[in-house]
């Protein structure tokens, strides 16, 4: 299933885009022991939906092209959507057999190369939909970077670590400009994290130039 093209005034909004009437109110954090030990929970928690890889999720809601896109934040649920079945973060369509050599190509913000095995909530492009996000996004305007990779695979979560002692959100570590910290899923730290993201690790990468990108298809 793919989602409909969204627009706001004329211009395309990328599918895991967050729009404004999706923000859901969030439960009180409290400690909680699970099968994998002691870690942070919520007061009214359901693990069928709260949870995923044992880890406790942020709330969100689905309601794309209510309210106003918010440009800079992605949504939850569409975010790691297009990670676990890797789709397109732009048109939501598949990614996987769309090039001859098998590879996917991954777009992030931030003018610094992406490196091997480099870890990202970033979920992959069509290298059309890259060109389409590079004009059009007013984030990417302040530098990008693009790479063919050879398996994305998973990684963990990006969230807010919770101190254990006290239960008060740590200081926020950015993995990249204006994202949240990463978090490896087989870690300790996973069980006192509440995720926002899937995070996978980059693996095979070659870098390409903001001219490649531009040429039709990238070799
Ligand atoms: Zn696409």
């Amino acid at each position: 299933m793919t989602a409909k093209r969204l627009h706001w005034h004329g211009t395309p909004v990328p599918y895991i885009t967050a729009w404004s009437a999706e923000a859901a109110p969030q439960p009180r954090v409290v400690r909680r022991t699970t099968g994998a030990g002691e870690g942070i929970g919520f007061e009214d928690e359901d693990p069928r939906t709260d949870r995923r890889y044992g880890v406790l999720w942020i709330r969100s809601t689905l309601a794309p092209g209510r309210g106003k896109p918010e440009f800079l934040l992605a949504n939850p649920l569409r975010q790691r959507r297009a990670m676990e079945h890797s789709l397109c973060q732009v048109c939501s369509r598949p990614t996987i057999g769309t090039r001859a050599d098998g590879r996917t190509l991954f777009l992030l913000g931030g003018a610094r190369p992406i490196t091997e095995g480099e870890t990202t909530t970033a979920p992959p492009v069509h290298q059309t939909c890259a060109r389409l996000a590079v004009e059009h996004c007013p984030p990417l305007g302040r530098g990008f970077a693009v790479a063919l990779v050879e398996r994305a695979t998973l990684y963990g979560i990006a969230g807010v670590i919770y101190d254990p002692e006290t239960l008060a959100p740590l200081p926020r570590t950015e993995a990249r400009p204006g994202e949240l910290a990463h978090v490896d899923i087989a870690s300790a730290a996973s069980r006192w994290t509440l995720a926002s993201f899937t995070v996978v690790s980059l693996h095979g990468v070659t870098a390409v130039g903001s001219d490649a990108l531009r040429r039709f298809p990238v070799p």
